[in-house]
């Protein structure tokens, strides 16, 4: 079975074309500034070279057909017809409380999803436009929705809610969601096959850690606490947004600086983080490069980023009463010793211990543990796609 995984955001569309038979990427590639000018699509078909083809595409429907297109293509595409294609797989950000699961999409569920917009203004229209795209060129081609959210639906009341007057939930439904569902989900089912145990007998805590970042404490297979929360900006300091602040810090810079709703929003948004801290960069490479030049801003910005995932995991260890493994994924977690070092550093007491040596590995999956602990600690390279492509399959051929 070949599955088309999607995932659109506002100016572009990512696609993955899996053979599910094996597991394996077909095809993959990137369409950037659709609606802009300079629109252009960036195709690499596994084993050929990756093909850059500029054409001016109004929407994501024309996006979608230049994938297609590209996917058929008889010198840099990966298969004969769009027949070969047999599900869709759609990655939609927030499923808010109608989605603990993902489902084959209907006209209820899209009605579902459009109910949640309110939630996720910037993130679902861009999705629903890439189903929407899909349903117009692929009619008779299943397709499925899988929520970033979805996984956490499983967080229990007394962790999901804010301590604010209780109206303000029932009247906007404002509690903790959690994103980074489906990497979370990914690399805790990816541990427990490592460890060869069933992951119903697990506590597993989870490390996201890239541009967005986020922890989340799975046990036995279910997500019951995670660091992002109404939104993606909750919880641990990030590229640029800034994660937990006192909420007090906020009103008192309104009134001081005299910031609107939309100053304050891009503040806390994109202008936060390691990047506001260090005044330097979001990219953990640059803060590495100028820490080791003695840069003591960019050493501060690191030191705080590393000190609460270590925060978040030791409270998480609390509320699971043990660890059995601990995961880093994404970007800096897959790619840099350094911030696992300084996280784990100090963790013995709750029997987490970093073997130096195994701890140098960028970018592959691995097990970076002392012999002297039984918490096993891995790097897993997260695979959303993938995620997306097995539950797509395992519904459709429901
Ligand atoms: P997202 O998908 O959220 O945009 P990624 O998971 O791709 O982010 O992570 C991107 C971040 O990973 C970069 O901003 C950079 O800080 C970090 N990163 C990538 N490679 C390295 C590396 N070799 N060393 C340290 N950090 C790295």
């Amino acid at each position: 079975m070949n599955i088309l995984v999607i995932n659109c955001g506002s100016s572009s569309l990512k696609y993955q074309l899996l053979d599910m038979k094996k597991e394996q990427v077909l095809a993959k590639g990137l369409v950037e500034r659709i609606g802009i000018e300079g629109s252009r699509i960036k195709h690499t078909t596994t084993g050929k070279d990756q093909v850059t083809i500029e054409e001016p595409m109004k929407d994501h429907k024309k996006a979608l057909e230049m994938v297609l297109n590209a996917l058929v293509n008889l010198e840099y595409g990966a298969i004969k017809s769009m027949d070969e294609i047999e599900a869709v797989g759609h990655r939609v950000v927030h499923g808010g409380e109608k989605f603990a699961n993902s489902v084959i999409i209907d006209d209820e569920v899209m009605k579902a999803i459009r109910e949640c917009i309110e939630l996720a203004p910037l993130h679902n229209p861009p999705n629903i436009m890439g189903i929407e795209a899909c349903k117009e060129l692929m009619p008779n081609t299943p397709m499925v929705a899988v929520f970033d959210t979805a996984f956490h639906q499983t967080i229990p009341k007394a962790n999901y809610m804010y301590p604010l007057p209780y109206e303000l939930y029932e009247k906007y439904g404002i509690r903790k969601y959690g994103f980074h569902g489906t990497s979370h989900k990914y690399v805790s089912q990816r541990a427990a096959e490592l460890l060869g145990r069933p992951i119903e007998e697990l506590n597993i805590v989870t490390c996201h850690l890239g541009n967005g970042a986020s922890v989340c404490a799975v046990q036995g297979g279910k997500s019951v606490e995670t660091s992002m929360g109404f939104t993606p900006l909750e919880g641990l300091a990030m590229g640029t947004r800034s994660g937990d602040v006192d909420p007090a810090v906020i009103l008192f810079i309104m009134e001081k600086e005299g910031l609107s709703f939309d100053e304050v929003n891009e503040l806390l948004n994109k202008k936060s983080g390691v990047l506001g801290l260090s005044g330097i960069s979001s990219d953990f490479r640059d803060l590495e490069e100028e820490a080791a030049k003695g840069n003591e801003r960019a050493l501060l910005a690191l030191q705080l980023f590393c000190n609460r995932v270590k925060k978040y995991i030791g409270a998480y260890v609390a509320l699971m009463c043990r660890i059995d493994a601990l995961v880093f994924t994404a970007g800096i977690g897959e790619n840099s010793p350094a911030v696992r070092e300084h996280i784990c550093n100090g963790l013995e007491c709750i029997n987490i211990k970093l073997d130096n040596e195994l701890n140098q590995v960028r970018g592959k999956e691995a097990r970076l543990n002392s012999d002297l602990t039984s918490t096993a600690i891995f790097v897993i390279p997260t695979n959303e796609e993938l995620m997306i492509a097995r539950e797509t399959k395992e519904l459709v051929e429901k």
